[in-house]
């Protein structure tokens, strides 16, 4: 569902461009508005939630397509967690959709899915446990590196049920809104994957913006 955002660019509190390949991590405190933009268009943006303060609560697929009775995200989805709590709401989306089954590019999706010569890749995968790693004062380990949302990804459902990795469906200036309805930890990978159609093979600049 498409709908544009009222809030202003030169009004936000925050903004950060996140090249390809980097990780992004920022709290958004209850009431912030977070946009992820997608400067260059057809990027994926990688991104996990966990309450900021309990870090063991945190973003779940599949309670969030479960209360909303859709395999998509877009603009009036509730993102809930694993506690059954809303985490955010989706405000705005001039994109459409956004995946959450596909789940996030790895060293060992990549050798199943391209070939055993893309192992050594950079995924997103790695730019979370490289995240984790550097910020050991969040406490998340491995362990906590679970379900994610591909903002962005077009993974459409076949109408026999399969899943399809499919030509991006966003466009330059496109973006996504969310008001966190809680205190939360958000962490980005900017994917950096070259052997997905969705991105057109080419990853690019993402840009976050916060209102407070
Ligand atoms: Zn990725």
């Amino acid at each position: 569902m498409i709908v544009e955002s009222p809030l202003k660019p030169e009004q936000a509190s925050f903004r950060q461009v996140i090249p390809a390949g980097d990780y992004f991590l920022k709290v958004i405190q209850a009431g912030e508005t977070l946009r992820i933009l997608d400067l260059e268009g057809n990027q994926a943006a990688d991104t996990l939630f966990y309450n900021a303060h309990t870090p063991t609560e945190r973003y779940s697929a599949m309670d969030t397509l479960r209360e909303q009775g859709n395999v998509y995200l877009t603009a009036g989805s509730r993102l809930m967690s694993s506690e059954g709590n809303v985490m955010l709401e989706i405000t705005a989306d001039t994109c459409g959709r956004h995946d959450t089954l596909g789940g996030a590019c790895a060293a060992e999706s990549n050798t199943t899915r391209y070939a055993l010569a893309k192992k050594c890749m950079h995924a997103c995968r790695d730019s979370w446990l490289v995240a984790v790693t550097e910020h050991e004062e969040l406490g998340l380990s491995k362990r906590d590196i679970t379900h994610n949302i591909n903002f962005f990804m077009n993974v459409p459902v076949t109408a026999d049920g399969g899943l399809t990795f499919a030509d991006g469906i966003s466009d330059a200036g496109k973006y996504v809104e969310l008001k966190a309805k809680m205190d939360v930890l958000v962490m980005i990978s900017n994917c950096p994957q070259l052997n997905n159609p969705c991105n057109a093979y080419n990853p690019t600049p993402i840009e976050v913006l916060v209102w407070s």
